[in-house]
């Protein structure tokens, strides 16, 4: 179950889904998907750090180009802002999987819109 959901994960980046909503549904694979920002800022004089995020967020250099210090934490953004926006970092986190019941629904519609018309065939 777990690593099937990690497959999925990594399957769709969610690279269309739009960044100024809070959350909305991935385009290409229907999730229910919310848009994180962070900073990473320096831990001794706590300037924000040009960082990326990957399986974690991590500064993108090792040490801080203002006073050389290696520690750094991150901050999670309610917002994001103008200022920040050449700092931050943004990661997508799948909320809901794809819903499948609407499909099932329909197959159900159909199936029984089949047994109505054979229903009627036998009235004949
Ligand atoms: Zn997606
Ligand atoms: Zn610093």
């Amino acid at each position: 179950m777990l690593i099937d959901f990690f497959k999925h994960k990594t399957e769709c980046s969610h690279e269309h889904l739009r960044s100024d909503l809070d959350e909305s549904y991935c385009p290409d694979c229907g999730a229910l998907v919310r848009n994180k920002w962070y900073l990473v800022r320096c831990s001794c004089c706590n300037i924000k750090r040009k960082a990326f995020a990957g399986y974690e967020i991590k500064p993108d250099a090792k040490y801080c180009p203002n006073c050389g210090s290696s520690d750094f934490y991150i901050q999670e953004l309610d917002k994001i802002n103008f200022t920040d926006i050449n700092y931050a970092v943004l990661k997508r986190i799948v909320v809901q999987q794809p819903n499948c019941h609407t499909n099932q629904v329909w197959v159900e519609k159909e199936d029984n819109l089949i047994s109505a018309n054979k229903l009627l065939e036998l009235r004949k």
